[in-house]
């Protein structure tokens, strides 16, 4: 296994988990991350079936996973519900992998403008009733909430993975490159653009947007 091999990233399946699996097993990582979208009409293992007991299985939630509870459930729910990487640092084949799923959403924070609310906490406390956590629609809980990417920064990482794009793609975000700067992350991979691209931004921080379907090492190569 080549060092770049380690870990692959696996862009939106939205349903096709077939390049991956192909992917993992030709190139045997220590690892697979799966960038978000995956459209789950069964749970996330029943899926990847072929590859649980040949790597790690990694993954970060994109804003499809949230649009019924099934998908929600088929991943939240599924026997990888604790290879969640959102807002915390994993190491994962000798690298630390920071983790931001989601998406920014107008009704909660869409950078550049200042959030709407500044967390969970602080939404619920203005809402009518007694309503919890739990409660919090689906949409909401696909929100990138300004106080957790906030405690994000605090941490330290060699990799981030997203779902949204920082602003090396005309869709991004430059708040992500804010993040990356902060964590002393060195590579960003990201999903939900549906592009193979590869970019910097500041700092000389690679980027590299990993298609629908696609699947990409660590420096970057498109494998399938
Ligand atoms: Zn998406």
């Amino acid at each position: 296994m080549s060092q770049s091999n380690r870990i692959l990233f696996a862009g939106d399946p939205h349903g096709n988990f077939k390049p991956l699996i192909a992917a993992a097993q030709k190139y045997q990582p220590e690892a697979v991350v799966l960038l978000g979208d995956y459209d789950l009409v069964t749970p996330l293992e029943s899926c990847l079936e072929e590859i649980a007991g040949l790597t790690e299985i990694w993954w970060i939630a994109g804003n499809h996973d949230f649009e019924s509870p099934g998908k929600y459930n088929n991943l939240f729910n599924s026997a990888f519900s604790d290879k969640d990487l959102h807002l915390k640092v994993t190491e994962i084949a000798g690298l630390r992998v920071a983790g931001l799923g989601g998406i920014f959403l107008g009704r909660v924070w869409y950078p550049p403008q200042q959030p709407k609310w500044l967390g969970k906490h602080h939404y619920l406390r203005h809402q009518p009733a007694n309503i919890r956590y739990s409660d919090l629609s689906l949409k909401y809980k696909s929100a990138i909430w300004h106080d957790e990417f906030e405690a994000l920064k605090a941490l330290k990482a060699d990799v981030l993975v997203t779902h949204e794009a920082p602003g090396s793609h005309r869709h991004g975000f430059k708040v992500i490159g804010d993040l990356a700067v902060a964590m002393g992350v060195k590579k960003i991979f990201h999903g939900h653009l549906h592009e193979n691209y590869a970019g910097f931004i500041k700092n000389k921080i690679k980027v590299w947007g990993v298609a629908d379907g696609a699947v990409a090492d660590l420096l970057g190569n498109t494998l399938s």
